[in-house]
C-alpha cells in the first residue's frame, strides 16, 4: 500500500479555471517526489489539496489507506512549508514552534523536548529565544521546516520553500532538507519550478503542465529521456 494515494483529483476554481485536471499519483513510504512544472501548472493547488488547504472538486486523497479528502488541515497527518514562511514575527522561535503542541495541550516537558529536537534537526540549536524577524532569510525557512515537523507528520509538503533565497543558499537548504528527509525517512512532496532542484534531490519527479501530469520517473531516467519541453529545454541549456 502506498503512503499517499491521490486518485483522479481535479480542482476547478470558481470562475472556471481548471487548476488540477484528473491527477492520480501514488507516493511510497519514505519517498521524496518533486512536483515540477512552470508557473500556473497546478503544483501548488495539488499540494494544497493534500494538505487540506483546498478542497478537490472531484477525486480522493488517502494517507495510509485512510480517506482524508474532506478533513481540515489540522486533522491531517501532514506538515506544510509554504513559499513565504509565514512565521509569527512578534513571537520568538520557541513560541512559533510550540504553538501547535500547546493547542493540543501537550505537557510542557514534552513541548520543550520536541522543540529542542526539531531545532537541532534544522541546525538551530540554542535559537529558541531569538525573535524570528532577527533571523536571516535562510534561518527563517529553517524554522519553518522545523515547525512543519513538530507534530511528527507522516507526510511533509513543501511549496517552493527556498524560491526567495539566493542560488547558493537555495542549494545549501535543499541539501539540508534532503538530509533531514532521509534521516527521518519521511514521505515528502516538494513543489518546485526549478529543473535543477528536482533533478538533484528527488527520488522521483512528476512533471506537470496545465493541471495534468506529463512524465513521472526517476531523475536519471528523465535526464536521459525528457519527454516534456520544460525539462528537455533545460537540459539543452546545460549541454
Ligand atoms: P503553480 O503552483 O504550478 O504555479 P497553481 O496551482 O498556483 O500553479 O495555479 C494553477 C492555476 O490555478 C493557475 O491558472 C492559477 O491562476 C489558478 N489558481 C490558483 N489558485 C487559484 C484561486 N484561489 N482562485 C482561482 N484560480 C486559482
Ligand atoms: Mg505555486
Amino acid at each position: 500500500m502506498s503512503k499517499l494515494s491521490i486518485r483522479g483529483v481535479s480542482k476547478v476554481f470558481a470562475g472556471g479555471t481548471t487548476a488540477v485536471d484528473n491527477v492520480s499519483l501514488d507516493v511510497a513510504d519514505g519517498e521524496l517526489v518533486c512536483l515540477l512544472g512552470p508557473s500556473g501548472s497546478g503544483k501548488s493547488t495539488l499540494l494544497r489539496m493534500v494538505g487540506g488547504f483546498e478542497q478537490p472538486t472531484s477525486g480522493t486523497i488517502a494517507i495510509d489507506g485512510q480517506d482524508v479528502t474532506r478533513l481540515p488541515p489540522e486533522q491531517r497527518p501532514t506538515g506544510m512549508v509554504f513559499q513565504s514562511h509565514a512565521l509569527w514575527s512578534h513571537m520568538n522561535v520557541f513560541a512559533n514552534l510550540a504553538f501547535g503542541l500547546k493547542l493540543r495541550r501537550r505537557p510542557a516537558s514534552e513541548i520543550r523536548d520536541r522543540v529542542e529536537a526539531v531545532l537541532e534537526l534544522v541546525g538551530l540549536k540554542g535559537y529558541g529565544s531569538r525573535m524570528t524577524n532577527e533571523l536571516s532569510g535562510g534561518q527563517q525557512q529553517r524554522v519553518a521546516v522545523a515547525r512543519s515537523l513538530i507534530l511528527e507528520p507522516k507526510i511533509l509538503l513543501l511549496d517552493e520553500p527556498f524560491a526567495s533565497l539566493d542560488q547558493h543558499l537555495r542549494e545549501r537548504l535543499r541539501e539540508e532538507v534532503r538530509d533531514i528527509q532521509l534521516r527521518l525517512k519521511i514521505t515528502t512532496l516538494f513543489v518546485t519550478h526549478g529543473q535543477d532542484e528536482a533533478l538533484s534531490m528527488a527520488d522521483r519527479i512528476v512533471v506537470m503542465r496545465n493541471g495534468g501530469t506529463e512524465q513521472a520517473d526517476r531523475p536519471d531516467v528523465i535526464y536521459r529521456d525528457p519527454q516534456t519541453p520544460f525539462v528537455a529545454g533545460f537540459i539543452g541549456t546545460m549541454n
